[in-house]
């Protein structure tokens, strides 16, 4: 068995943290592979050291002194590094790092220092092998990863390394430059280790105990997700981001590697698993429902639309040239929907109707602002008869009023249209009649 574990920066904040890290890493022998994060907060209102890290090197970069920024930041490590009683000392790698600051290496490579050093300090305290990310995580000159360089360096490198921390988060382009991922991108590196060694596991380590089934700012204490499959995360993409990075799933969904969510604070729960497919019944019909505010509907109307050829693509087209994707696009025999983000919209609002005006001659284009749209996910829905039924008369139940209704073909999901206002009482009817009542 091989596994690689990512740790994320609350699980890497203090030497109390690194100590329970540590802990789970030597309950596992198959633990390998250890990719670290920077150290986050310790406390609400405390900073990450990856802001600290950006905010030093912008007045490093502006010619103003960094000096007490930077020590500030060291502060962060040697506090760490005492508490664990090592022997070790950071003090030449801080010399370069000022060095580099001063020579304006990029804010890239500023930021990256966050999981090197902890990666140092990682191997040092486990006794593992330390491997610089940018070494084997390749970074084409325009700032993409290049996946077949990186597995080609990478699978190379572990090939004889029996044990070893590789720092999330960055990655270097050919001519050395230093390149980080977008934040929270050390959940890619923990992927991407994953695939190059052929990983049975990947542990993503971080401080809730799974994906939820609902938001737990809406629903007291909700339930965790024991399993979910790619496509139902996917679906549920509106709640995601916050627990894994939304690249982290593709280099081992391609190999069929599972993900498993799981809390450095409380190591005892089994976490979420996140697979390709799976046999197991969901415990309730949804797998989790999500949803986000802030959308817009434009709502366009045209006679005998449905026999004008290539009306949709046009419709489209002006989203396209105007950098606007769209979210959903319900439609009727003489009416076509777009749902788009509304703060998005709204920057170009005048110029998109007179592009679809002119281009599609529609006979009406109404709008409708601020509203919501719930993701109702579950591979269990395919089986069960009613959901439909169950999830509308909750909503009239709770005198919510459906505007949009989308099932997607794959019965994995229902997308639900609402106002902002009813956002709340919508995910709360539906999590209660599946979840807390069961029917
Ligand atoms: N430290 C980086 C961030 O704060 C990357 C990560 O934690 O994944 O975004």
């Amino acid at each position: 068995m091989k596994k690689v574990v990512k740790f994320g920066g609350s699980s890497l904040a203090s030497a109390e943290q690194f100590q329970k890290v540590g802990d789970i890493i030597r309950a596992d022998k198959a633990r390998r592979y250890v990719v670290p994060s920077a150290p986050g907060r310790r406390f609400d209102n405390d900073t990450k050291v990856t802001d600290m890290l950006y905010c030093c090197y912008e007045a490093a970069e502006k010619g103003e002194s960094f000096k007490s920024k930077l020590k500030a930041i060291k502060a962060r490590y040697d506090e760490i590094i005492h508490g664990l009683n090592l022997e070790l000392s950071l003090d030449e790698e801080f010399q370069t790092i000022e060095e580099q600051f001063k020579a304006k290496a990029g804010k890239d490579y500023a930021a990256s220092r966050g999981e090197y050093l902890n990666g140092i300090i990682m191997a040092h305290y486990l006794g593992y092998e330390f491997i610089d990310s940018a070494q084997v995580i390749v970074f084409d000159e325009d700032g993409s990863y290049n996946d077949d360089k990186t597995m080609e360096k990478l699978s190379a490198r572990l090939q004889s390394v029996e044990r070893a921390v590789i720092p999330g988060f960055y990655g270097a382009m050919e001519n050395g430059k230093v390149k980080t991922f977008s934040r929270g991108g050390s959940d890619v590196t923990g992927s991407i280790v994953a695939k190059a060694v052929r990983a049975d596991l990947y542990e993503n380590w971080t401080d809730v105990s799974g994906f939820l089934v609902a938001d737990p700012r809406i629903i007291f204490n909700p339930e965790v997700i024991e399993t979910i499959t790619y496509r139902e995360l996917r679906e549920l993409s509106y709640m995601g981001a916050t627990v894994l990075h939304e690249d982290a799933i593709f280099p081992v969904r391609s190999m069929g590697i599972p993900i498993n969510i799981r809390n450095t604070n409380k190591p005892q729960d089994p976490g979420t698993l996140i697979v390709e497919s799976t046999c197991r019944q969901p415990k309730y019909t949804i797998t989790g429902v999500a949803g986000k505010k802030g959308f817009v509907a434009i709502n366009i109307e045209k006679d005998m639309m449905n026999s004008e050829i290539g009306f949709g693509r046009k419709v489209l087209s002006v989203f396209e040239d105007n950098g606007i994707s769209f979210e959903h696009m319900p439609s009727g025999i003489d009416t076509l929907t777009v749902f788009v983000h509304q703060t998005e919209f709204e920057e170009k609002e005048q110029k998109i109707l007179a592009e679809l005006h002119r281009i599609v001659t529609p006979d009406l284009i109404d709008l409708e602002g601020d509203l919501a749209l719930i993701a109702v996910v579950g591979r269990g829905m395919r089986a069960t008869r009613g959901t439909a039924g169950r999830i509308f008369s909750a909503l009239a139940h709770a005198n919510v009023n459906v505007k949009m209704i989308d099932q997607g073909s794959s019965e994995l999901n229902i997308i639900i249209g609402v106002s902002n206002k009813d956002f709340e009482a919508a995910i709360k009817a539906i999590y209660d009649i599946f979840v807390t009542i069961q029917l």
